[in-house]
């Protein structure tokens, strides 16, 4: 299967004054045509800095430290102009930012919105695109397309703008879409019923996805691989199943046992781990495991090294693996 991107060693970086935070660190997978990639990774562990970093739509404090980013036809997008990124975002790449209702102008109709990429890469009218914008909107869902198109933002649910949202990524036929988090703000239903489109969808068109979320059981749901950060780390990256069933780093281990637990309890956040999140201000100068001081299976040189990959059924980095002794 051909490769459609490859992320090598992506290093990212915010400066607030004085300090400079890593949000990523020496970060690497590949996407092929068609697949799924699933990020997971509590709140804080980088995915939204690495998808706006590869969709180039870091804020101006963010920079890319380190590292390149390769997509098929393109090249390496970091060596692009900003006017040649512009062109491939929203052509070749489709990108939907954590917060979508944000995202679109309350003044505009959101079909006009929806149609936005056609007119910037197709030079299309309204007019022109409004049967793909129709076809769009249907392809996410929403049966009334004519009235969605018609509607201002606020006369909309948050599925529905997020189905828009999905629909205006998409409505290029890219090869690949980046999203943040496309349901976490919806009920349960709404959200299973949009993953199922964007398999469907992606199926269809033979779309590569890159979709990020703290939820384990919408990842689960959707990707072929699954990769896990922490604290701007990759802990874990490997095939769906190899992950869910022999998670190697304690980590994802403990991700699970959070997912296996009572339905109720589910909700709760993260039951089997202990202690506090990490701050990541001057993690960049400590080079030990971000997970070290939460990890039920420390030993002393998770201190000072971060621990090279292991590749098996899965790739982990970890110096003490679960189902080692
Ligand atoms: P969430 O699940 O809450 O969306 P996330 O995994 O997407 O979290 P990021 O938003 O990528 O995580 O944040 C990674 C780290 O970078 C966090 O420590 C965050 O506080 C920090 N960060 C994010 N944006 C900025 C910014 N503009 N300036 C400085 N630090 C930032
Ligand atoms: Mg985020």
């Amino acid at each position: 299967q051909d490769i459609v991107l490859s992320v090598n060693n992506l290093t990212i970086g915010y400066s607030s004054g004085q300090e400079v935070l890593r949000a990523c660190r020496d970060v690497s997978f590949e996407v092929v045509s068609g697949e799924t990639l699933g990020i997971v990774g509590e709140s804080g562990s980088g995915k939204s800095s690495l998808l706006m970093a590869l969709a180039r739509l870091l804020p101006p404090n963010g920079e890319i430290v380190g590292g390149s980013v390769s997509l098929s036809g393109v090249g390496d997008l970091f060596e692009l102009s900003s006017e040649q990124m512009r062109r491939v975002r929203g052509s070749t790449i489709g990108y939907v930012p954590q917060q979508p209702m944000s995202a679109f102008n309350p003044t505009m109709k959101v079909g006009r919105q929806v149609a936005e990429p056609l007119k910037i890469h197709n030079r299309l009218s309204y007019r022109e695109s409004l049967p793909r914008v129709l076809q769009a909107l249907n392809g996410m869902g929403l049966s009334d397309a004519t009235r969605v198109a018609n509607a201002f933002p606020h006369e909309l649910s948050g599925g529905m703008l997020q189905r828009a949202m999905l629909a205006q990524a998409t409505i290029t036929n890219p090869r690949i879409l980046l999203a943040d988090e496309p349901t976490s703000a919806l009920d349960v239903t709404v959200q299973r019923q949009i993953i199922e489109l964007l398999k469907e969808v992606s199926l269809e068109h033979n779309l590569s996805t890159i979709i990020v979320s703290h939820d384990l059981e919408v990842v689960s749901r959707i990707a072929d691989k699954i990769l896990v950060m922490y604290g701007g780390r990759m802990e874990e990256h490997g095939p769906r199943d190899n992950v869910l069933q022999d998670p190697k780093h304690p980590y994802s281990h403990a991700l699970l046992a959070s997912r296996l637990t009572a339905d109720q309890e589910r909700k709760a956040p993260l039951p089997a781990l202990t202690g506090f999140p990490l701050d990541l201000r001057g993690v960049d100068r400590e080079a030990g495991c971000p997970f070290r001081s939460r990890c039920s299976r420390v030993i002393p040189i998770c201190e000072v090294e971060f621990p090279r990959t292991t590749s098996g059924a899965t790739e982990f980095a970890c110096h003490n693996p679960m189902g080692s002794s």
